[in-house]
């Protein structure tokens, strides 16, 4: 384990980019830079440990991945005009949902993997359980005089740091002109608890016409900039790794030795006697070609997810982005004796109930531990007199309420 981790520094710290002609991301850059700082090495190495650990125990345990996760986030445009607010908020809600969709695998272009997967016997697609919301809650005090309690946290024209502890326990998107053919870069497993960001330039953020002076531009506008830069910050190695002899630490990636770009043939582009998976996320082809993270991929950023999942604050999400309707159904309401909660979403791990009235008196409480072999509770309700109650799910720092009716 400790090899890994001191060749992955050694890569980091002396490997240059080859590809400067159409350079797409510079996090190997960025990482050699940041791990000069001893401090940020020291703590790289410990979160590095961290992780491997949890890796070989998911990679042994499949089934303990993870279930839905929320996970808040804030987008900053620190060089964008004020004015424009109002279009950069939809443009983050834009990039918000391409990011939901390319990691539980629900994008549109999926059904390419159909025809493609013939090509990469061993290859299977694979997805995370995470839930990407925009925080609108609870924001720091003092970052944006703009945003607004209830309004999403976007920051336009404040000045935010790649690393700013002013926005610890979000997950930060930072969008801003990098200039050198660019597009993006992040730190290789960031920390949401030091206010990491993932930084992408302005024209690689979002999809559609954007904003003055952040249109998506083609080939790459389609959002998977973010994709990709984000697959770096939960512990993802580009494809070709480090060359031939150097693998990115996932098993079902084929072993290859440099990024493809454009768009490819899937099949067609052959490097260490294998096939290049020029289908994913992780390598430099356009938007357009770049559809999947591997099975393979999705149990290291589960893994990675898992050793950072209490960074985030889920207090800066509203209650509405834990809706109960979106994660349970509650039934039949009006009830008579018995309330069911069936879980609808495989959102959440452990959870508890709590029955109160009108006054906020706890009737009665109890544990809602719903999983893949329990899927529904059943809340006995015989004893309730007839009246209007409050049910309120509690999952650790979030909680969702929903007034029910007893008619007997
Ligand atoms: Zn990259």
């Amino acid at each position: 384990m400790k090899l890994k981790i001191t060749l992955l520094l050694a890569f980091l710290l002396t490997g240059v980019s080859n590809y400067a002609q159409q350079k797409t991301c510079s996090y190997t850059e960025h990482m050699q830079e940041k791990l000069q700082d001893p401090v940020y090495r020291a703590q790289y190495e410990e979160r590095q440990a961290a992780f491997q650990i949890e890796y070989e125990r998911l990679l042994a345990n499949p089934e303990t991945r993870l279930q839905t996760i929320f996970i808040p986030v804030a987008v900053h445009f620190p060089e964008a005009n004020e004015s424009n607010r109002g279009c950069l908020e939809d443009l983050a809600r834009n990039q918000i949902r391409i990011l939901n969709e390319d990691f539980s695998a629900t994008n549109a272009d999926i059904s390419d993997w159909n025809d493609a997967s013939s090509e990469y016997p061993g290859v299977n697609l694979g997805s995370i359980d995470v839930q990407f919301v925009l925080a609108t809650t609870n924001h720091p005090s003092g970052v944006d005089p703009d945003i607004v309690e209830g309004g999403p946290a976007v920051t336009v024209g404040n000045n935010v740091n790649d690393t700013d502890s002013r926005w610890a326990g979000y997950q930060n998107f930072v969008v801003k002109p990098l200039g050198g053919g660019t597009l993006g870069y992040s730190p290789l497993g960031g920390r949401p608890s030091r206010g990491d960001s993932v930084v992408m330039t302005n024209t690689a953020f979002g999809s559609g016409s954007g904003c003055s002076d952040y249109r998506p531009g083609a080939p790459y506008d389609l959002g998977r900039t973010v994709t990709h830069e984000l697959g770096h910050h939960y512990n993802l190695d580009h494809t070709w790794g480090g060359g031939c002899n150097r693998d990115d630490g996932v098993a079902d990636t084929p072993n290859i030795s440099g990024p493809s770009y454009g768009c490819q043939t899937p099949g067609s582009v052959v490097m260490c006697n294998n096939k290049s998976l020029t289908t994913n996320y992780m390598d430099y082809v356009n938007d357009r070609c770049m559809y999947m993270f591997t099975e393979g991929q999705a149990t290291r950023m589960n893994a990675y997810i898992n050793t950072i999942k209490d960074d985030w604050k889920t207090e800066v999400l509203s209650v509405d982005s834990f809706a109960i309707n979106k994660v349970y159904s509650i039934y039949p309401n009006p009830a008579n004796d018995e309330i069911n909660i069936s879980l609808i979403s495989n959102a959440v791990r452990e959870a508890s109930y709590e029955v109160y009235d009108i006054v906020g008196k706890t009737i009665f409480k109890g544990d809602l531990s719903i999983d893949n072999s329990v899927q529904s509770r059943k809340i006995n309700t015989s004893e309730l007199t007839n009246g209007v109650y409050l049910l309120k799910i509690n999952s650790g720092k979030l909680s969702a309420t929903k007034k029910i009716v007893i008619k007997h």
